[in-house]
């Protein structure tokens, strides 16, 4: 049996940036991913949006390490070459309730320290964003986009060069306490393979409740249980409508479908937000559905020609009345696992907490070692 250690489960952005952080200061690090390639689950199906901070409630782990990623993701891109764009976000409100809503968003951004916010009028809107409608929105400069894909492969590098392993192809079946620790054990290429390891972080994404469940927690007594919310991409044919971000104020599972131009400036919309039982990737909605969702402030959708594009799935914590859920990340040594680290319910802003993430976990990390 090989002997580690830590062992990561889970190569997507949150698995990868862990060890490449871990790996700077610990040796004999290995990440084990089930699929033949990194990041094709959550990481590899998102908005590649870089968050502000302003929609999670102040002193939560989502508002601290979103804030906190924000910055550490422009300086990896500045540093690093990743490629980023810093094109500001409108998030746009009609309507007495909306209004609410937009103000409250303002205050929370505010407790978050999420700096450079406005509130614009729908003069001022125009002039940002001539075809955009509405009565007020709040301006966040601070949001811009990343492209996924070059982060984990950055991640990917540093953990390479700090002498950590990634090993694909290997699903992990089993973990059992030992006396020093777990035994992870599974399948590699088709062979049975068993790891020895002083921790275990369970980065699994859409499945780490099981993985917790692999280990003997009871994940529903402990409200890890995940359900699946799927969300749909289509994108606008033709001429950009818009230079940067525009989100309506969110109503339901999701941020509401908004509008998010890519690297090269084509703009996406999405993601709606709706249930499912299992994890495909096929598009389930219509493209007429987006453009009625849209034309409240994009009244030009109307005579655009929209492509169907992808979709992603969110791993939702579940929730009394849909009332808000934070990251579980947690050292279970008060749930008697010493030595295990459980990254559960991992939805956004999961992307641009991940350095952040990545050294949330490092110390929980080097406070058990000390003990
Ligand atoms: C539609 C959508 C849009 C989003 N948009 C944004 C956004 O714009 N900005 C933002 O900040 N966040 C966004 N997010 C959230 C962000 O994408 C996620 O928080 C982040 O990608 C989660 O990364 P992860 O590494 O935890 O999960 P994943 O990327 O899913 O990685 C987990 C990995 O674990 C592997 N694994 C699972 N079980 C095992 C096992 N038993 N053995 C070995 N390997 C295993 C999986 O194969 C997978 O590769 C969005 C999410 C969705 C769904």
């Amino acid at each position: 049996m090989e002997t580690a250690n830590i062992v990561v489960i889970g190569a997507g952005v949150v698995g990868l940036s862990i060890a490449a952080r871990l790996s700077e200061n610990n040796e004999g690090i290995y990440v084990l991913e089930k699929n033949s390639r990194t990041g094709q689950e959550i990481s590899g199906h998102n908005s590649g949006v870089i968050h502000s901070g302003i929609h999670y409630p102040k002193g939560t782990l989502k508002a601290r390490l979103c804030v906190k990623g924000n910055s550490m993701l422009y300086n990896l891109g500045e540093k690093f070459d990743i490629q980023y764009k810093r094109l500001g976000k409108l998030t746009v409100a009609s309507g007495e309730n909306e209004i609410k809503e937009i103000e409250n968003l303002y205050r929370m951004g505010n407790d978050n320290g999420v700096e450079g916010m406005k509130l614009l009028n729908s003069e001022e809107i125009r002039e940002m964003e001539p075809n955009i409608v509405a009565e007020m929105a709040l301006y966040t400069p601070s949001t811009g986009i990343i492209e996924p894909d070059d982060l984990m492969h950055h991640f990917y590098a540093q953990i390479s060069n700090n002498g950590a392993f990634v090993s694909t192809q290997t699903e992990v079946t089993g973990i059992r306490e030992t006396n020093s620790g777990y035994e992870v054990s599974g399948i590699s290429s088709g062979e049975k393979f068993a790891f020895n390891a002083s921790t275990v972080i369970n980065s699994a994404g859409l499945f780490s409740d099981k993985v917790a469940a692999m280990a003997g927690m009871d994940v529903n007594e402990l409200g890890y249980s995940l359900s699946y919310y799927k969300g749909d991409y289509f994108r606008i044919a033709g001429t950009p409508p818009v230079k940067m971000l525009v989100y309506p104020v969110p109503k339901g599972e999701g941020l509401g479908i908004h509008l998010t131009p890519d690297m090269a400036g084509s703009v996406k919309m999405g993601p709606n937000a709706y249930h499912v039982e299992k994890i495909d990737y096929t598009v389930g909605s219509s493209a007429e559905e987006f453009r009625q969702d849209v034309k409240r402030f994009l009244p030009s959708i109307s005579g655009r020609d929209i492509l169907e594009d992808s979709s992603g799935i969110r791993p939702k914590l579940q929730s009394v009345n849909g009332s808000f859920r934070d990251f579980v990340i947690r050292h279970e040594a008060e749930n008697g696992y010493h030595g295990l680290i459980n990254l559960i319910g991992i939805d956004s802003p999961g992307l641009t907490a991940s350095p952040a993430i990545a050294e949330y976990v490092s110390e929980l990390y080097e406070n058990e070692v000390k003990h």
